[in-house]
């Protein structure tokens, strides 16, 4: 079965976690902060938090910008479901904005609507999360203008997109944003087996997504209440949660962030040859740009949507483990509960009805890619 994403795991990956087994602390230790440095250093961001998952990380973000019950946090409907459960998990509420059919990420002329909408009614978001989908960046500066004049946090769910750019800067360097949240789950551009990382340039924001990391303890005299006992002495000075990384799992990020400009370029050599592969076939090919090169997380066609279910069992039929990204999340029984309908968000649920992920991951071959374009001939054709 050829799978529609998969790590890859070298003997330089290997080495680096038995090193930590066999020499190192296991937490708490010397990988994680050189892990986040070297993210820093990657991305260009000025601080990193790294943490035991993107769901994690996108929780620390909303605490850190201060979303509590009575605000509300604005999403892209065609996301996994994190992106907003973020907000509940503060006690916000979420709300989303339809995606645009072709880049498939939100929609600023939709975005710019509901902001006038939410504006007149007093209802405007205390932030939004955009979703870089498939790894193609969103339209960050139209979404910065539109948001920052409201004083609207902007989360930037980049769990698909690390090693892709936008404006020739890369992705997570948090140009137009306060805070950048990646995803090192095996199926993302790098991994960790479990883990995330939260980027941002703002100090005290970065402070604060430490502290909720971190159980709300700190050792900085500065942040504590009254004086220091000793050196022993620490304080919980807020809420927080134990979201921190060990140093097994740092340690085999070090060793990925190595190989990730490679993993992107095998990705991005990959999309091209679908590109040409399936140029003939009756199915729409994702937009790909210059100003937003794609890390190439996805690579999602649509198909006709009265013939999806059939394509995507035929392509497991003939070994090819296509898959479907996303149900929409107000689609979900959690969100139908909230009172979300189906209906909503028309654009997002059309690309459902005809989505399709190929397979696209660093150690596909071309014979296999092969098998892939000429499972979707004998399909489509
Ligand atoms: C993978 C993913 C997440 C969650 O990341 P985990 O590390 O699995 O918790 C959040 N948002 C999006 C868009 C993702 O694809």
């Amino acid at each position: 079965m050829i799978p529609y994403g998969r790590h890859s795991i070298n003997k330089q990956d290997i080495d680096a976690v038995v090193d930590v087994l066999q020499h190192q602390f296991l937490t708490q230790g010397e990988q994680v902060p050189a892990f986040e440095k070297a993210l820093c250093d990657y991305t260009g961001a000025r601080f990193c938090t790294a943490v035991n998952s993107g769901t994690s990380g996108l929780h620390v973000a909303c605490l850190a910008l201060g979303i509590g019950k009575g605000d509300i946090v604005w999403t892209s409907p065609n996301s996994f479901a994190a992106s907003a459960n973020c907000a509940l998990y503060c006690s916000a509420s979420v709300d989303f904005v339809d995606i645009n059919p072709i880049t498939r990420n939100i929609c600023p002329v939709t975005l710019e609507k509901k902001l006038q909408h939410a504006q007149i009614n007093n209802c405007l978001p205390k932030a939004i999360v955009v979703v870089h989908f498939a790894g193609s960046s969103c339209d960050m500066q139209t979404i910065y203008s539109l948001c920052k004049p409201l004083k609207i946090a902007i989360i930037e769910d980049a769990a698909h997109a690390l090693g892709a750019s936008y404006l020739n800067k890369p992705v997570g360097c948090g140009e137009y944003s306060d805070i950048v949240v990646l995803s090192f789950h095996p199926v993302k551009s790098i991994t960790t087996a479990e883990g995330g990382a939260v980027l941002s340039n703002d100090p005290m924001l970065a402070q604060k997504t430490t502290l909720f990391a971190k159980h709300g303890i700190t050792r900085d005299s500065d942040l504590m209440d009254g004086d220091s006992h000793g050196a022993w002495y620490y304080q919980q000075i807020d809420l927080g949660f134990n979201y921190r990384l060990s140093d097994i799992h740092a340690a085999l990020g070090i060793s990925q962030l190595t190989r990730l400009d490679d993993f992107v370029q095998k990705r991005r050599k990959i999309a091209r040859r679908y590109f040409e592969g399936l140029a003939d076939l009756p199915v729409k090919l994702p937009a790909h740009y210059d100003i937003a090169q794609s890390s190439w997380h996805l690579f999602m066609v649509e198909v006709n949507p009265q013939k999806r279910r059939e394509v995507y069992q035929a392509l497991h039929n003939l070994g090819v483990a296509v898959n479907v990204h996303y149900i929409p999340i107000h689609l979900h029984p959690y969100y139908q509960n909230l009172g979300f309908e189906k209906g909503q968000f028309p654009v997002a649920e059309n690309f459902y009805e005809c989505a399709l992920t190929l397979p696209i991951y660093p150690e596909l071959n071309e014979i296999e890619q092969q098998n892939v374009i000429t499972a979707m001939y004998e399909i489509l054709s």
